[in-house]
């Protein structure tokens, strides 16, 4: 069996969560070869074009596409792969570089290089005594892996956890993967593996993290601590929950959700008591209530953004 790793815009974590496989990764060279692998094997972008279609069994590609280096590299695996997976947040729903999509290419080189930046800079080809350097086209929007090139399966996360990977593994190497198509996660959402009582209780002020220390036994988001635990795929153990941070939705979206972000912003409603009690706030209270939420983008749509039905900003030229 042939194995792929590529890493395109992404922080590295996913790569880092191979190696925390541990003794796990030795199952897998077992019965396959790593034939591309950047970030520990010196193999180049030429010996994967010179392979042939269908030549590598399965490739695990991190991170979303954001410029034409990536794009290409999409294509070329996927061509190469008999199976692609998405894997972790940013190859799967866009993650944290897609909220770029509130900018565009413009913006963020003005922002790295300044107002008066020379519109070569970052200068496209550079000959340097080996020959040309040629910087990748930056692309105005992030998106997805499966907005680029078909996928198979999606294993999320950010970075996806060691359990997964393993069960991943596992059935690679059983030839028992499911139905291509499938998020490699449980169905259930965090809230089910969440520890934490929910009592169902209302709430009438949202916190930030460091605004208020919570107590360890309760539901955060019923103590006003916006946690995206319910809209988000189980699987990770709630690990967060366990350490007296809200979830922040990396597990991706829970099966039949068109939207994480509009799906929580309709459950914060109902936990205001916003949708039940038309009234039951004035105008001025109505108003106190939403400024609470800092950064309403970041929250709800910190791993989704590329992937939801807003997809990126619309900036006027
Ligand atoms: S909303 Fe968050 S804190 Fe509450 S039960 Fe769900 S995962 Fe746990
Ligand atoms: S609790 Fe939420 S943010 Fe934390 S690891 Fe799990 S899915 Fe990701």
């Amino acid at each position: 069996m042939k194995i792929a790793f590529y890493w395109a815009a992404s922080c590295g974590g996913c790569e880092i969560a191979v190696l925390d496989l541990n003794e796990k990764i030795l199952d897998l060279v077992k019965v396959a070869d790593i034939v591309f692998w950047p970030v520990a094997m010196d193999v180049k972008y030429k010996d994967v074009e010179a392979m042939p279609e269908g030549h590598i069994d399965v490739t695990f590609f991190n991170g979303s596409v954001r410029n034409s280096e990536q794009e290409h590299m999409a294509h070329l695996l996927r061509s190469r792969s008999k199976i692609l997976i998405a894997f972790g947040a940013c190859a799967h729903e866009g993650s944290v570089p897609g909220l770029a999509n509130l900018s565009d290419a413009g913006e963020i080189l003005k922002k790295v290089y300044g107002e008066e930046r020379d519109a070569t800079v970052p200068a496209p080809i550079t000959t340097v005594p080996e020959g040309e350097l040629k910087v990748p086209q930056f692309y105005d929007t992030v998106r997805t892996l499966w907005q680029v090139v078909e996928v198979d399966y999606y294993l999320p996360g950010c970075p996806p956890p060691v359990k997964l990977i393993a069960a991943a593994i596992d059935a690679i190497v059983k030839g028992e993967l499911p139905p291509k198509g499938s998020v490699l996660a449980p169905l259930p959402s965090v809230c089910d593996e969440c520890p934490r009582t929910r009592e169902h209780k209302k709430i009438k002020s949202i916190y930030r993290v460091h605004e208020k220390v919570p107590d360890p036994e309760r539901c955060l988001m019923e103590q006003g601590i916006i946690c995206m635990g319910m809209a988000t795929r189980s699987g990770c153990g709630a690990q967060c929950l366990k350490v007296d941070m809200p979830c922040t939705g990396c597990g991706g979206a829970t099966p039949n959700q068109s939207d994480v972000g509009t799906g929580m912003m309709t459950a914060l409603a109902s936990i205001l008591c916003l949708d039940a009690e038309p009234g039951k706030y004035t105008d001025e209270e109505f108003d106190r209530l939403i400024s609470q939420i800092k950064d309403p983008v970041g929250i709800f749509y910190m791993y989704s953004l590329p992937s939801s039905i807003l997809r990126r900003k619309v900036i006027g030229k």
